[in-house]
């Protein structure tokens, strides 16, 4: 290894609507420290992350070279050397991680994307649905509460039902009586749920389609970590989806990677 890139700490840190999470890169590479919060833009999240992350490491604020914002709240954040759109972080930070990424689908607390990535990890098409909670972590957040479940819980149900009900309603208002309506006349809860995970995927799917799915299809965003959303799209599109433990964080991690490239020039 060469001396000119030992040592360089790079901060990505990104601030979303439910959620606050931040990475820290020792040479673009090892991740020394991570840090999230379920709380996010406008609240105390953001600094309390910094807090927390800089409490659990010996690297100090100071000798960190280059710190990368993104998310929804990046525009309002200071303490940053710059801001990037949650899209390049995303494709940064995920074909960082495995290159044979040619498709994200990041569904987040109050959006959903899908972005596609050539061979050199650039990104050459998106969709994004941000106009409506519909197909986003709200939804699930939303339907999660009706049912006096925890969001954690939802993939356990999932995979318990025998026969999904059908939620027909694409708006979230509606969609939410609908499933009051069906538990009112005695669906079983693990067949709502499922039903609630299908709609979120058929709705994704439609927009990943006319981006186009290419495989290796990876999921980013905190509903990665809902396996039921996950089988669901599997069914839909027809392809494996690749996600990790650390799919929540990969907007985070590629904004500390591009801190990196920046810290270099
Ligand atoms: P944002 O960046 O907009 O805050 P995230 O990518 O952090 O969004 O995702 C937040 C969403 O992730 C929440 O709205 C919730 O639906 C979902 N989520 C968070 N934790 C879990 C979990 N343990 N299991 C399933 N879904 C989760």
């Amino acid at each position: 290894m060469s001396n000119a890139s030992a040592n360089i700490y790079t901060l990505g840190i990104d601030i979303g609507s439910t959620t606050s999470k931040c990475v820290l890169l020792k040479d673009g590479k090892r991740i020394v420290a991570h840090e999230l919060i379920k709380a996010g833009t406008g609240t105390y999240g953001p600094q309390r992350i910094l807090d927390q992350l800089f409490e659990k490491t010996a690297v100090k604020r100071e000798e960190v070279a280059y710190t990368v914002v993104t998310g929804y709240g990046r525009v309002s954040f200071q303490g940053a050397d710059c801001d990037m759109s949650e899209l390049s972080c995303h494709a940064k930070g995920i074909y960082s991680f495995d290159n044979s990424v040619r498709t994200i689908i990041d569904i987040g607390g109050q959006d959903a994307k899908v972005i596609q990535l050539n061979d050199k990890g650039q990104m050459t098409n998106f969709a994004m649905n941000d106009k409506c909670a519909a197909g986003t972590g709200r939804f699930l957040d939303v339907m999660a509460n009706i049912l006096i479940l925890d969001i954690s819980e939802l993939e356990r149900e999932y995979f318990l039902s025998q026969h999904p009900v059908r939620i027909s309603s694409t708006c979230t208002v509606f969609a939410e009586s609908e499933v009051i309506s069906q538990l009112a006349n005695g669906a079983n809860r693990a067949d709502v749920v499922a039903g609630i995970c299908n709609s979120v995927a058929s709705r994704v799917a439609s927009f990943a389609k006319r981006v186009g799915v290419r495989e290796t299809v990876f999921m980013s965003g905190g509903v990665a970590q809902n396996g039921g959303v996950r089988r669901a799209l599997e069914l839909e599109l027809d392809v494996p989806i690749h996600y990790n433990e650390f799919s929540q964080m990969m907007g985070a991690y590629g904004a500390a990677v591009y801190a990196y490239e920046k810290a270099m020039k």
